[in-house]
């Protein structure tokens, strides 16, 4: 019973990754004896509350992190973020990996098990199937940079929530700040949805290249969907190949 409760999650959340929110929306709003938006508001109020509290306990301002000079000074400031609750469930924090000078950035949504269990992002068999994507379009896991909007895993794989991903983001930022990628591709609607600030499908985000304070930005499916449909790869294909054809025209 656990195993097809499981397998219908996943497809759920499939469906929520291509055609987005409005079939979960309507359905919180049906079911009466479960009041899960004001659950939702309830404790992302808490975390408010709980972040402000930590936000003056930790010391750590806004300015303080802006001042890191490279990646090492700027992981070594935010390493032991306690911003948001996640700081307290995950086992370790995922800053992200790869060259530093990348003129290639690649960005997720939030580290899954296998990132929280060994601190990189995109380990696993997602992970795997990632460098396979690389290799396709002829770069290493190690020419390009590649990291998350969250450093901290949300437990039981759910959603990043909004709170969560607004108080994460300015670390993305210093981190893209530093690195000064040509070209960006995001993984998966919620990264693209996050860092773009904007609220579409993943079909509709797939069929523009977007500008970010300068930078390209591609979108894709996020590998872990992939293995779930594995006819999504087709897709994917045409993404990095145009992923690639901007590097290789901004590089050129
Ligand atoms: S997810 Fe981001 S903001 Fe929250 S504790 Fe981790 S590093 Fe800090």
């Amino acid at each position: 019973m656990d195993e097809i409760k499981k397998q219908l999650i996943e497809a759920l959340k499939d469906q929520q990754e291509i055609f987005g929110d409005d079939l979960f929306e309507k359905i919180s709003i049906e079911i009466k004896d479960k009041p899960k938006k004001e659950l939702a508001v309830k404790f992302v109020d808490e975390v408010v509350k709980e972040n402000n509290e930590e936000y003056q306990l930790s010391g750590l301002t806004l300015e303080e992190f802006q001042k890191a000079k490279n990646l090492v000074e700027l992981n070594s400031m935010i390493s032991s973020c306690q911003l948001c609750s996640l700081g307290k469930t995950r086992n370790k924090f995922v800053f992200g990996v790869g060259n530093p000078n990348a003129d290639a950035m690649l960005i997720g949504e939030a580290p899954g098990a296998d990132e929280d269990q060994q601190g990189e992002p995109f380990v696993g068999r997602a992970g795997k199937l990632l460098n396979d994507i690389l290799k396709a379009i002829n770069f290493t896991r190690e020419e390009v940079y590649i990291a998350n909007i969250l450093k901290c895993r949300p437990p039981g794989n759910r959603d990043p929530l909004p709170i969560e991903m607004e108080t994460c983001m300015p670390y993305l930022l210093k981190q893209i700040e530093l690195i000064k990628p040509k070209v960006i591709l995001c993984l998966g609607r919620i990264a693209a949805n996050g860092l773009l600030n904007k609220k579409l499908t993943l079909s509709a985000l797939r069929e523009n290249t977007y500008d970010f304070y300068g930078i390209k930005v591609v979108v894709t499916y996020h590998p872990a969907a992939l293995l779930r449909n594995p006819n999504w790869k087709r897709g994917c294909w045409e993404d990095v190949k145009k992923f690639r054809k901007i590097y290789d025209e901004l590089t050129a």
